[in-house]
């Protein structure tokens, strides 16, 4: 109980501590960046930094990072690797098969702007051409331990997001930027 409170903003404790209270923003947010659920989705050899993530010498899931297999229980997608225009169509019909609100973690140079590929004409310049990003991360490519900074960024923006506000944690999101495809 005491971890729990540690990590809610805006909870008080009546004399006592037999009673808690919070808002539902933060008891939501608290809920949400504990269990951030990525799909497990690999394009490129970023994914093999991806994968170390989970294995046992990072262990993701300490920080509740739990890989699923299926887009209807992921609300995170890392695109892992270079986006090649043949995997663009799939990559949006997975991206809308998950349920909102959903985020999107673009791993490394290939799915930032087309990192090495990025004359080629079969490559697509950067993911945030088909879906909308929200956490970019650079490097050819990044180690397991800035995937795991990435996340934290993520959760940091999660933690901004309001039931009032509706799903986007920034004025463009909430303006409507998920509305992009
Ligand atoms: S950014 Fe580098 S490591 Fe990652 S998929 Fe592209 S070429 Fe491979």
């Amino acid at each position: 109980m005491g971890i729990v409170l540690d990590n809610l903003s805006k909870i008080e404790s009546l004399p006592g501590g037999g009673l808690a209270l919070a808002t539902s923003d933060s008891l939501i947010n608290w809920a949400r960046t504990s269990s951030v659920w990525p799909l497990t989705f690999g394009l490129a050899c970023c994914a093999i930094e991806m994968m170390a993530a989970y294995a046992s010498r990072f262990d993701f899931e300490r920080m509740g990072v739990f890989p699923r297999p299926t887009p209807r229980q992921a609300d995170v997608m890392f695109v892992a690797g270079t986006v090649s225009k043949k995997m663009a169509d799939p990559i949006i019909r997975i991206y809308k098969q998950m349920p909102e609100p959903k985020f999107v973690i673009a791993m490394g140079g290939c799915a930032n702007c087309g990192g090495p590929f990025y004359d080629s004409y079969a490559v697509v310049k950067g993911v945030d051409r088909i879906i909308p990003v929200d956490v970019y991360l650079p490097g050819c490519p990044p180690r397991p331990e800035a995937l795991m900074y990435a996340v934290i960024k993520l959760q940091e923006k999660m933690r901004k997001m309001t039931v009032k506000g509706g799903l986007g944690a920034t004025p463009l999101q909430a303006a409507g930027s998920r509305k992009l495809i």
